[in-house]
């Protein structure tokens, strides 16, 4: 790592994405901070042309300055989407000031926007980490937690909601079944006024399978009692169980 004066207000320092500049004093908002230097290339210059690496910083269509060297303390420096610093480029110099846009604390990490192309070629096919896209990825990540949640309790009381429907159409089924029997046998305190006063044979016939088979028999009170006797214990349970 490159030696940085004790009179600098910044060192190299361990950042999400490697290494990174850090302040170590406070930086006002407007202050140059650092130089970006290197060799300058020229566009014109075939030789030039062939050089690529990632600290390319282009001043305009002709120069552009090769950072790769290790003595550019600015290529420390990462990028931002919401910076604190930012690159102060001097086309007829050609010469590139990475400056404060903020008043920076002691500590935090010194850091400029790089640009869309940069930010196409090398940040978004990865995920730029900055604060600011991390930050939106956790609220994106936390809304869609909160929409899957939503979703669940939805489902849940939707079925939640069928099984009490079904419950009760249970239960009306368990109560029809229990009122059948009650025609012929009175013991059932369930049995309806109606469906006992045909039991007797003075009611009209009623709804129930066994008015319906044979309505005007005489002899229905005892195929009724033949039902209900069938399978008494069974359609108590199922009443129960309804209730
Ligand atoms: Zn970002």
């Amino acid at each position: 790592m490159p030696e940085i004066s004790s009179s600098k207000p910044y060192r190299i320092g361990r950042s999400k994405t490697g290494l990174g500049l850090f302040a170590t004093q406070k930086i006002k908002k407007g202050t140059k901070i650092i130089r970006y230097f290197g060799p300058l290339l020229d566009s014109k210059n075939k030789k030039h042309d062939d050089i690529d690496n990632k600290y390319l910083f282009e001043i305009n269509n002709r120069w552009t300055i090769d950072g790769s060297t290790r003595k550019n303390i600015a290529r420390y420096v990462n990028h931002a989407c919401r910076p604190n610093a930012e690159s102060d480029v001097n086309s007829r110099k050609r010469k590139v000031i990475i400056r404060a846009i903020k008043t920076i604390q002691p500590g935090e990490e010194i850091n400029y926007d790089y640009g869309t192309d940069y930010f196409k070629i090398f940040l978004k096919p990865i995920g730029c980490k900055c604060d600011h896209c991390e930050k939106k990825r956790a609220k994106k990540r936390a809304e869609e937690r909160a929409e899957k949640r939503r979703l669940k309790l939805k489902a849940e009381k939707k079925a939640a909601k069928k099984a009490s429907k079904k419950a009760e159409k249970d239960a009306r089924k368990a109560g029809k079944a229990k009122a059948a029997p009650t025609k012929a046998n009175k013991r059932n305190p369930l049995g309806t006024a109606k469906a006992n006063a045909h039991a007797r044979g003075t009611g009209k016939p009623t709804r129930t399978k066994a008015s319906r088979t044979k309505p005007l028999a005489r002899v229905q009170p005892k195929n009724a009692s033949k039902n209900a006797s069938k399978n008494p214990a069974k359609s108590a349970t199922r009443a129960k169980r309804a209730s």
